[in-house]
């Protein structure tokens, strides 16, 4: 007899199990799918957490290495321990990887380990090894998130050619590393190896480094990173590539000139962005069709072409990331139930997590002006910020981007230290459509780097107090 559910949702990561775990809490008998042995998808497993623990553990190294003695802590012979490095990575994926199936017997989901297939609108397969077991459902979530998209001609080996996934299971750090594409992960996994003494060079096709990020923001990034080491050549193609056992050599093509030039390095990391993951789903057998991105259209409430057939997370349009991910499945959940949420996507904040952090929410300065809003700007450099002088995170700067009519703040955009955590008082501004002339009467504790948030807002109105 096959088992029936009021919905299915395929997929565990942070759409799917987030999904999973509303319709629970609204009484909805639910059921997950996952083809991964663990939880949480891309983010748990190969993504989020443990680029972040490796950040965290090489920022530390570093942060003591090249500041400790300005700090006055001394460490004579200072050294760094990969393996365990990498040891803690896995021990904090698994420790997650348990809160999740803690999170599932709670709120009684049935869990089903296996690869999911539609065989109609009401069934799906999940096949395990050589076993097949049938379920059925009312509606179906898809939630299959996406994979990353490799250079044609160079197809990933996780040895020599890596993607985000090898690059944070390698056994040795590489004496050289070429990341191609200067996006959030490769700034990311490249500042993890270049501090712990890897060369690091970038190639990037775009003239910019993070492109989705304001202008002035990304340019200050770059200076930053660049005195830390890391090389960026923009505005170039990469167009041909040898690998042997020794290096991998890389064939360039500059935009400007269409002129030649290689590099080598011990690896290549490729991180040109991600693709949607719908392979195997039978998506025809449902008669939903993907786009040219590869993506499962979804209307405002998530339904696909099929209409009991929903789709969430990095398979539809929109950012790739993990909290926007969530809120689309706490969102479907509501919606099926019969409620009528709703997602601000103008409040959903990007971040990377690299040193100094850079984190912004709303317009950035060209897309504001692409959009005919006549604006004013505000800047405030931490360098002349008192927290910012006590913990020697005296670089970057945040702007603010306000509508010169309504006074209504566009966008706020933080280049420094711990910028992901201050961002979540700009997503609450964002989302309230808040004034600037009511952020910058806000009271803020003292002293905080966020204080930059209010002399910023101050300046608009050019009534910066320590500038
Ligand atoms: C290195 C890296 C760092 C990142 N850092 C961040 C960050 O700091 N912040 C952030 O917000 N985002 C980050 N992201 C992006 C984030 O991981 C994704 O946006 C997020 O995981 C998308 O969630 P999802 O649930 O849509 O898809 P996924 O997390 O990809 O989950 C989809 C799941 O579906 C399963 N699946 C697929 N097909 C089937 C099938 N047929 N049957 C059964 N199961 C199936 C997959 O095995 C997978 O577990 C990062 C990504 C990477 C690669």
């Amino acid at each position: 007899m096959e088992e029936s559910f009021d919905v299915v949702i395929i997929g565990a990561g942070p759409a799917g199990y987030v999904a999973a775990i509303r319709c629970a809490q609204l009484g909805l008998k639910t059921a997950c799918i996952e083809k991964r042995m663990e939880h949480g998808g891309t983010c748990l497993n190969v993504g989020c957490i443990p680029s972040k623990t490796l950040l965290y553990s090489s920022e530390l190294y570093n942060t003591v290495h090249s500041q400790g003695s300005s700090l006055g802590i001394v460490t004579p012979s200072l050294s760094f321990d990969f393996q365990q490095m990498m040891k803690r990575k896995r021990d904090v994926i698994s420790s997650l990887n348990e809160g999740i199936k803690g999170l599932f017997k709670k709120n009684k989901i049935t869990h089903f380990i296996g690869s999911a297939s539609f065989l109609s609108s009401e069934s799906i397969q999940i096949f395990q090894g050589p076993t097949t077991t049938i379920v059925r459902a009312k509606k179906f979530i898809i939630a299959t998130g996406s994979e990353p998209t490799p250079l044609p001609f160079l197809p990933f080996d996780e040895r020599k050619v890596l993607s985000s996934t090898g690059a944070l299971s390698l056994d040795k750090v590489p004496k050289s590393l070429i990341v191609v594409g200067a996006g959030v992960i490769g700034v990311e996994l490249g500042s993890v190896y270049a501090r712990l003494g890897s060369h690091v060079v970038f190639l990037e096709f775009l003239d910019k480094i993070c492109p989705m990020f304001d202008g002035s923001i990304s340019k200050s990034f770059q200076d930053i990173l660049q005195k830390q080491g890391m090389q960026f050549h923009l505005s170039c193609k990469v167009v041909g590539a040898e690998v042997s056992d020794k290096s991998v050599i890389v064939k360039a093509q500059k935009n400007s000139d269409a002129s030649l030039f290689s590099l080598e390095a011990e690896a290549i990391l490729v991180s040109i962005g991600r693709r949607p993951y719908t392979e195997g789903l039978g998506l025809d057998k449902i008669g939903v069709l993907t786009n040219a991105k590869g993506q499962i259209p979804v209307d405002s409430m998530f339904r696909t072409s099929c209409s009991n057939v929903y789709a969430i997370g990095d398979v539809i349009d929109g950012p790739m990331l993990a909290h926007k991910a969530s809120e689309e499945g706490t969102c479907v959940a509501e919606v099926i139930a019969g409620h009528t949420p709703s997602l601000d996507y103008i409040a959903i904040p990007n971040v990377v997590y690299t040193h100094p952090e850079l984190a912004s929410v709303g317009l950035t300065e060209e897309e504001a002006k692409s959009l005919d809003f006549s604006i004013t700007t505000g800047s405030y450099f931490f360098k002349s910020n008192s927290r910012g002088k006590c913990a020697q995170q005296e670089e970057g700067f945040v702007k603010i981007i306000v509508d010169t009519t309504s006074d209504i703040v566009l966008g706020i955009h933080i280049l420094g230290a711990h910028a992901s955590e201050m961002i979540t008082l700009a997503v609450s501004i964002i989302h309230n459509r808040m004034k600037c002339e009511d952020l910058s009467s806000l009271c803020f504790p003292h002293p905080t780097l966020s204080e930059a948030i209010k002399e910023a807002a101050l300046s608009v109105h050019k009534k910066a107090i320590h500038k």
